[in-house]
């Protein structure tokens, strides 16, 4: 019979919204355990485009209504802990790209106007020619204007493995999940038949969260999940492109990141628009024509010929919202010992720890577990989509 374990806060679901969470705890002198039944950072992050979002893209449709939003700060704090100076000491991961570009292929479209006109973008977005285009676009056929926008791009696959190491002892591979009760209060969960005790138990399990919800007994929060189709080409003609290139809408027409593969190339993943409805609604081999159409519109001078494609589907998990309109700030539902919540993106994960965080303070819960963790399995990390799709 394993044994029985008293922590302070136990966290279930080691996305970057747990790991970043169990990371800042465990600074704090707290004791945590966090449970995986995948892989770290597996579920939607080590799947994300890594952009460490200021808000930039969201104010091109006005639903950013400014210094409310908790999503403005977070360049800042993702570079202060790159820095190895912030709350974390994320020295060491790696940046694919210190700045993510706007990108208007033609003439400047008329919602450009009001977008540099809005509060969020002000004095930081600075127009780049020349030299200092995206590799990508350097080529004299190139028409179009290029924005700077001040976020960044993190290999997330580094920042899930550096989260990791943050996590010391506590991660535990974990597949069976229990109410563990009092009375009729929650005061755990009971781990592949192992007693976890603790303070506060927080859900931060992403796409599984409705499944572990009713496991638990329990129906509230509601969340939705978003699909999205993407698109993923890997090739040695690629260059670095880190872009939202904007269309006629309100939304990118197409989001380029690029990734580095363990052989050597470049990665181009591909989101946006084109990952959205429609592209939801096409087979794979639709979404891949619907890509290369694109591109050869867009960058003609780029040869295509030897490039590998694949799709990949995959939900963005969220608390329910009326109409799958984006939140743009962390959520976090408290109920007794039990917090549940997404971060909404993974910028956003220093926001949702505040807000765990903050709850802890407002209720007095102080580290008290002293007892040392027994060795525990650890659960494995995520590997990238190109690497599984296209080895
Ligand atoms: C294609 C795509 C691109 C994106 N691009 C960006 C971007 O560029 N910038 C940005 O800020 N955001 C982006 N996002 C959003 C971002 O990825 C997510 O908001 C963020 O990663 C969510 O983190 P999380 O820890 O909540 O969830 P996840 O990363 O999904 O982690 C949840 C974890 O819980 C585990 N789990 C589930 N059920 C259980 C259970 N019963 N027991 C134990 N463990 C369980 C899962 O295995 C998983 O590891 C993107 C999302 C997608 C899908």
């Amino acid at each position: 019979m394993p044994s029985v374990i008293s922590t302070d806060v136990l966290i279930v679901g080691a996305g970057v919204a747990g790991l970043w969470l169990n990371a800042r705890l465990r600074r704090q002198g707290f004791s945590t355990v966090l449970v995986e039944n995948a892989t770290l950072g597996g579920g939607q992050s080590v799947k994300s485009q890594g952009i460490i979002h200021g808000g930039a893209k969201y104010a091109l449709h006005g639903a950013l209504t400014g210094a409310s939003e908790a999503i403005a700060d977070m360049p800042r704090r993702w570079r202060e802990a790159l820095a190895g100076s912030g709350e974390l000491d994320l020295s060491g991961v790696r940046v694919l790209s210190e700045a993510h570009y706007l990108w208007s292929p033609g003439t400047l479209a008329g919602n450009l106007t009001s977008f540099f006109a809005s509060k969020a973008v002000r004095g930081r977005v600075d127009q780049v020619k020349g030299d200092d285009l995206p590799p990508a676009l350097q080529d004299r056929r190139f028409k179009g204007k290029v924005y700077r926008l001040a976020e960044l791009v993190v290999d997330v696959p580094s920042v899930i493995e550096r989260l990791a190491e943050l996590g010391g002892d506590g991660l535990l591979a974990g597949q069976h999940i229990e109410p563990l009760l009092e009375g009729n209060k929650l005061v755990g969960l009971r781990v592949d038949g192992r007693e976890i005790r603790a303070q506060r138990i927080v859900l931060s399990a992403g796409g599984g969260t409705a499944a572990l919800l009713t496991d638990l007994g329990l129906s509230k929060p509601a969340m939705q999940k978003r699909p999205l189709h993407m698109i993923i080409a890997k090739g040695p003609s690629l260059k670095p492109l880190y872009a939202h290139c904007l269309g006629g809408g309100t939304k990118p027409r197409i989001t380029v990141t690029t990734h580095p593969a363990a052989d050597g190339n470049w990665v181009w993943y591909m989101g946006g628009d084109i990952a959205e409805a429609d592209g939801v609604a096409r087979t794979p081999d639709e979404q891949i024509a619907t890509a290369q159409k694109e591109l050869a519109q867009l960058l003609p001078w780029i040869d295509m010929s030897q490039t590998q494609w694949a799709t990949l589907r995959v939900d963005r998990a969220e608390p329910l919202q009326s109409g799958l309109t984006r939140p743009d700030n962390a959520f976090v539902f408290e109920e007794g010992r039990l917090m549940v919540g997404w971060p909404t993106k993974l910028a956003l994960a220093p926001d949702f720890a505040d807000r765990v965080i903050n709850s802890l303070e407002r209720d007095g819960i102080r580290p008290i577990a002293t007892e040392p963790l027994p060795e525990l399995p650890k659960p494995a990390l995520g590997v990238p989509a190109w690497e599984q799709l296209l080895p």
